[in-house]
């Protein structure tokens, strides 16, 4: 939807115009996956589809909110009320937000709000965390809040694992927070750092949705977590952070065959994302294949968050491309999307070998975005 489009939607379902918009993209994890909640580093960068949140404030204390995805359906609380989960799952991730920027004492202020995305949803592109920054990022402005982008990310995350109960960790917030055009972003999930490093202009970002349905999978995500967490305090250990192959071959015998395997990624992958942000600025792609190959073997054999629509699409993609992409798939897993590093002038290989290979042994059809890296959280008032 157009810009204008947006506005005259607004004025007409609010009865006045509105006063400005925020947004917040969607991500691809580059390398680094599921690292972020043992406090390690990942390989982000955000996306150009974007979440558009467009406000007007209200002088009473009640919020309005629209989102041209579920047209039927408004939703509408109040923030001078305790903030309790709703009828609608979509609105429970504004009053989340809400939820948690009020238990930490900020004074919130009623709005109307419209909500517009072209992140794809349930994908592994992060389109939940998109929505809680943009709504963070909102509230922030309008109410004069003085967050850091830092602050408003972790408001996200605290939003998504204390209302939403996804035990998600930092990464995908942050990043829509803090995004830079062109640029991948390493964080140290440990203490935020984040070291920017340029996407070289002859290197496309390609991702495949697989389109796969994910299914009742918060509760095998959040079982990965307490794996991870009963590793290192077997280990000795308050995070994976600190722990090493060594340390974790002498314990191998007090820990179960899972949280065994799970810190077994969770080790091998940082090490996996250092190499890779050397690999990325150095544009050594011959590298980037061997780590992203590896990172997606782990995250079957030993995280096991693959699904067959996903090694298949990995393999399909990786077939086209031989020694000159990177491929693995990106996200939450249990489906949703891969990622493909090539160049530019081998993105056509991957187009035509998903066509050509993944319908006919799977039984989906895939989407296929060609990506750059696009900015993160924006607040544009309208005169
Ligand atoms: P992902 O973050 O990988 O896209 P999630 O399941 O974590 O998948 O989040 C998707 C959910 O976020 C949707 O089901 C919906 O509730 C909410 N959401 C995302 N974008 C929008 C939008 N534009 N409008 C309303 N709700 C949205
Ligand atoms: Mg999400």
């Amino acid at each position: 939807m157009t810009n204008n489009a947006l506005q005259e939607l607004f004025t007409q379902q609010f009865g006045s115009d509105s006063q400005g918009v925020v947004s917040a993209p969607g991500r691809v994890n580059l390398i680094g996956e599921f690292t972020d909640y043992n406090q390690g580093y990942v390989l982000p960068c955000a996306l150009t589809f974007r979440t558009q949140v467009l406000y007007r404030v209200r002088d009473d204390n009640t919020v309005n909110v629209l989102s041209t995805m579920y047209p039927n359906e408004k939703e509408s609380f109040s923030v001078n009320k305790p903030i309790n989960a709703g009828q609608s799952q979509w609105g429970n991730y504004i009053r989340a937000v809400a939820f948690v920027l009020s238990r930490a004492g900020h004074q919130l202020s009623g709005v109307d709000l419209l909500i517009e995305s072209n992140v794809p949803q349930g994908s592994g592109l992060s389109s939940s965390a998109a929505l809680e920054v943009a709504i963070a990022g909102m509230f922030n402005h309008i109410c004069k809040l003085n967050l850091t982008e830092e602050q408003i990310a972790l408001f996200g995350q605290e939003a998504e694992n204390d209302f939403m109960d996804c035990q998600c960790g930092i990464m995908d917030q942050l990043i829509s927070a803090k995004g830079q055009k062109n640029q991948a972003l390493l964080i140290d999930c440990q203490n935020l750092h984040t070291t920017s490093v340029t996407i070289p202009s002859d290197l496309s970002i390609v991702i495949v949705n697989s389109n796969y349905p994910r299914k009742l999978v918060d509760s095998e995500y959040n079982q990965r977590r307490i794996d991870c967490e009963q590793a290192a305090r077997k280990m000795g250990l308050t995070t994976l952070r600190d722990a090493n192959i060594d340390l974790l071959m002498q314990t191998k015998t007090e820990m179960s065959a899972n949280e065994f395997a799970r810190a077994h990624h969770v080790i091998t992958e940082n090490g996996r994302v250092i190499a890779a942000t050397l690999a990325l600025t150095n544009n050594d792609i011959e590298q980037l294949r061997i780590l992203m190959t590896a990172s997606h073997q782990s995250l079957k054999h030993d995280f096991e968050v693959t699904v067959p629509a996903t090694d298949g699409l990995v393999q399909i993609c990786q077939q086209a491309l031989g020694e000159r992409g990177a491929v693995r798939m990106t996200g939450g897993g249990f489906g949703g999307a891969i990622v493909c590093l090539c160049r530019n002038e081998d993105v056509a290989a991957i187009k035509q070998a998903v066509e050509q290979h993944y319908f006919s042994q799977f039984n989906l059809y895939a989407d296929i975005y060609v990506c750059t890296a696009g900015d993160g959280l924006t607040v544009q008032v309208f005169h």
